[in-house]
């Protein structure tokens, strides 16, 4: 995501004080935009057109299919939750979105991140002066964002779904409305998820498959440790990596990927087996590989002499974290896919979030994907309306799909070998793998590369 700072700053104006969105009111059959969807990125989307300078002239319709939501923080910490990048949390804070999450002190910065092998002794640690990342519980991100939209001119209809998108005319298209009302958009933003029929009545094709994966979530207590909790912990096993991700100073965010037939065996555990099998996953020695042992240990010692350093100070291996309880009701399990849409617009259509990708979740890089989409879609329209062009028109659009697949398409690649890289134990595929962390870790301005990558 690009940094526009200063640029969004001039074109967005909060204003929290009154509430004029209608919970389930539909005021009008003509619309110049409906959002389809109401989780996390159709809400940026809603917060963004609600309060940005040119486009909040806009009548805009934002739907959910489920019932209102109403936040209460909880006592414990809610199982899903996702690693914000620095650009989500710009964007987020020129949108006025993460000073109700600071308010609420429902975020948790990482200030280090440390992956490693379980098959081998190679490991990498990232960390800078500036936070990496920041844990925050969605529900808390949604009620942010619902916060902002609902400050602003936009219209929101709960328990309402888009069942049906007719475009017949060049100029909008019919969305038909499970409460029986059909209404026109100048333009519709499908926010639906990755099943997105915004998506399949375009005839947008896609490029999907599934993972023989699914992650297991929970929210965990922590023993004593170093510092304060602010390190993301992510061991790459042969059944999937498992990531442990703090969410305060004593309590941790599970994100465990595995096959269905294991995540379901955790998921029946009493907790005490569950956390046993937790510390077992992050601290047990038994699946490294003693003939890569052999080679890495070798390598370390090149490495060192090359560059007149020590190979190993860089990677820092701190001990992971030991599990002491798991939060009563937190374990669940999600299903993993990818999916990519070959465009990303269409005639008064503009997809955004997991409608036009979705990924596996190894680099917590979905939300911020979509939040990414919402910047840009909005600075693309934003820029349509200043030269007088229709927003819904496809030459209006056109620039959003190139910036924004261009910059997916890479991460999902990325994503997706680092997938196929460590499903498996095979020997040499563990000494190459092994080897170029090694060689990642050891040379700043590959990782600072890296970091880069994954922070935009
Ligand atoms: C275990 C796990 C961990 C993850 N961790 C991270 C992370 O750390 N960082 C990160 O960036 N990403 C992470 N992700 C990915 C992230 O959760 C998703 O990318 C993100 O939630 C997608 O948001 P969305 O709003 O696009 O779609 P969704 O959350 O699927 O929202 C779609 C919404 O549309 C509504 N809807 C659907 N159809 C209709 C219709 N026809 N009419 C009206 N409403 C409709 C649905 O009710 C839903 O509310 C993770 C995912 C998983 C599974």
């Amino acid at each position: 995501m690009k940094n526009m700072s200063g640029m969004w700053k001039k074109l967005f104006r909060v204003d929290l004080t009154p509430t004029r969105c209608s919970s389930r009111g539909i005021s009008s059959s003509i619309y110049d935009v409906v959002i389809s969807g109401g989780g996390m990125v159709g809400a940026a989307a809603a917060a963004a057109l609600g309060t940005g300078s040119l486009l909040k002239e806009k009548k805009v319709l934002w739907l959910e299919s489920s019932a209102q939501r109403s936040y209460v923080p909880p006592s414990g910490y809610s199982n899903r939750v996702s690693a914000l990048s620095p650009a989500s949390k710009s964007f987020l804070q020129d949108l006025g979105a993460w000073s109700i999450i600071e308010d609420f002190g429902r975020v948790q910065p990482v200030s280090c991140m440390h992956v490693w092998d379980g098959c081998s002794e190679a490991s990498i640690t990232f960390s800078q002066p500036q936070n990496l990342a920041y844990i925050v519980e969605n529900d808390m991100t949604l009620h942010a964002l619902d916060t902002i939209a609902a400050s602003s001119e936009v219209e929101l209809a709960y328990e309402t779904t888009a069942v049906e998108y007719i475009t017949t005319d060049p100029y909008s298209t019919s969305v038909k409305l499970s409460t029986g009302d059909t209404v026109s958009a100048g333009l519709v933003i499908g926010a639906d998820g990755f099943k997105s029929l915004a998506r399949q009545s375009a005839g947008i094709n896609t490029l999907s498959w599934g993972y023989d994966q699914v992650g297991v979530v929970a929210t965990l207590k922590l023993g004593s440790q170093e510092g304060d909790n602010t390190t993301a912990w992510q061991r790459f096993l042969p059944t999937g990596p498992i990531a442990v991700l703090p969410i305060s100073s004593d309590s941790s965010s599970l994100v465990w990927s595995t096959n269905p037939s294991h995540a379901k065996s955790l998921l029946s555990l009493t907790p005490e087996s569950f956390v046993d099998a937790v510390n077992r996953a992050l601290h047990e020695e038994s699946s490294k590989d003693g003939v890569v042992s052999l080679f890495t240990h070798q390598f370390r010692k090149i490495l060192s002499s090359l560059l007149a350093t020590d190979a190993t100070n860089q990677s820092s291996p701190k001990l992971p974290p030991t599990v002491l309880e798991v939060q009563e009701g937190s374990r669940a399990s999600f299903p993993y896919g990818m999916m990519h849409a070959d465009k990303y617009v269409a005639p008064r259509l503009a997809l955004v979030g997991d409608a036009c990708h979705r990924m596996h979740p190894l680099a917590g890089q979905g939300v911020n994907a979509g939040f990414g989409d919402v910047e840009c879609l909005v600075r693309t329209l934003t820029a349509a309306i200043s030269i007088g062009s229709e927003i819904g028109r496809l030459y209006s659009l056109t620039g959003y799909e190139t910036e924004r697949q261009r910059h997916v398409v890479s991460i999902i690649a990325g994503v997706d070998g680092l997938y196929r890289l460590y499903s498996n134990n095979w020997t040499p595929a563990v000494l190459i793998r092994s080897i170029g962390l090694m060689g990642v870790n050891a040379l700043p301005f590959i990782k600072k590369s890296l970091m880069n990558h994954a922070q935009s």
